[in-house]
Formats: C-alpha cells, structure tokens, sequence
C-alpha cells in the first residue's frame, strides 16, 4: 500500500517521502481513505505512537488546500481558519503544527499555527490578524483568543479533537464546549482517543452526528 493509492495528493505524498515514510501505517490505511471521501464524523480509538497525527492530518492538509483553490474565484480571501485541531498539553500542540507544517510542505498556500498558553499571546495574535488556514491549540489559550475577537471559528470545516480523554481528564470540558458553541453546524468533527471513557461517550453524543467508530491497534488493557 503507498499513500497515493490512499488517494493522498501528490505535494504531500512528496512531502512524506522527505520524511522517510515509506508506507502508511495501519491507522493511516483506515483512516486516510474515510476523510479523503464524503465528510462522516469519526471517532478513532488509538494510543500515541501509531500514526494518528499522520492519519487525521494529511487529508486535513488536503483538503484544506483544495477548499482554498476552490475560494480562489471568490473575492472573500478571509484569512479565516478551515481547520481546527484541539490538544492537551503545549508540547502535543507544537508538535502536530510541526508536523502539519512539514507535511504541508509543497502546499504554500495552508499557513499553519499553534496556538497554547504560557507564551506570548501578543505573538499569536499578529499572526491570526494576517490570516491562518489551521489553528493547533490548547483549549484554553484559544477560548482566550475568541474573546479577544482574534480567533474565529465561523469558517470551519474540520475540527480535530486529540487525545480527547486526556484533554476531559485535564478538565477542558467547559472549554471545549464553549469552542463547540462557536462552530459551524455543517462541520465535519473527528475525535482521537487511547480510550472510550464516558466523558468522552459524552462529548461524542453532543457533537459528532452520523459518527463511524475504528478502533486501531489495541483498545486500551483496562
Ligand atoms: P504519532 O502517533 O502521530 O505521534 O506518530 C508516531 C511516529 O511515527 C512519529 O514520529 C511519526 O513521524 C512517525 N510516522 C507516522 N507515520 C509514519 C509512516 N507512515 N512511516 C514511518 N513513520 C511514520
């Protein structure tokens, strides 16, 4: 299997090449087709170290891109986010833009920030003013951002939650139900997770409608 049978695009495909991955890992081969094709919430149950970011992020990546070559003929070049990815912690939150970032590589086009607390929001906000595609944030620092009328959600077409467990465990979820408010309707909602703890059955029965459940690798031992 390569990724370009999964239907990844060839600027990406040529980005994960530098990368040195070879072929799609597991999550990846399920995942990757499913987000590529008619937008369905999904839930997928996997541990760190699998491959989910690769797996929810490069058909993010494209199609975002292809969103913005198809706004190309319109006038409005908003700046507004089309994607959003929420974590829990700072050091998740740099490294899926990192890693987004790389991937999206050959697309100059996606302009990508993390947004997380415990660094200068002056920084972050410069940057949101000029206009970003993908936001990666920490729940709080974001909620921080709409306030302030810098970070707004209206034209978002795929929210990611990671790690949604931990991020329930770390108590976000007022947070990320007040982000929820602010969504568009018609989104499409992705939600990651090591495990199926009741908080996040409850998130899921709020927000995701329609949702295809994977579970990849093992399911968590408890
Ligand atoms: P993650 O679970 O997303 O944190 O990914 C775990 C590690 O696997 C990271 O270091 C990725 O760069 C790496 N990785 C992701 N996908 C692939 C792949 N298809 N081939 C090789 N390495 C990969």
């Amino acid at each position: 299997m390569t990724f370009e049978a999964l239907g990844v695009s060839a600027p990406i495909c040529q980005a994960v090449a530098e990368l040195g991955y070879e072929q799609p890992m597991p999550v990846q081969e399920a995942v990757i087709p499913h987000l590529l094709g008619e937008p369905q919430d999904l839930i997928a149950l996997a541990q760190t170290g699998t491959g989910k970011t690769a797996a929810f992020g490069l058909p993010l990546l494209q199609n975002v891109a292809r969103s913005l070559e198809e706004s190309k003929t319109r006038t409005n070049a908003s700046g507004h986010a089309r994607a959003l990815v929420l974590c829990p912690t700072r050091e998740l939150c740099l490294q899926i833009s990192d890693d987004l970032t790389e991937y999206s590589k050959y697309l100059p086009s996606v302009r990508i920030l993390p947004v997380y607390g415990g660094s200068s929001i002056e920084a972050q906000i410069r940057t949101l003013r000029r206009g970003v595609e993908v936001i990666v944030a920490t729940p709080g620092r974001l909620i921080d951002l709409m306030e302030r009328g810098v970070a707004s959600l209206d034209e978002v077409q795929t929210v990611v939650l990671d790690e949604a467990d931990e991020m329930l465990n770390m108590g976000f979820s007022d947070s990320i139900n007040a982000i929820f408010e602010q969504l568009p309707e018609d989104r499409n909602t992705l939600l990651f997770s090591a495990t199926m703890s009741r908080e996040v059955e409850k998130v899921a029965k709020s927000y995701l409608h329609d949702y295809k459940e994977m579970v990849v690798g093992s399911r968590n031992e408890g």
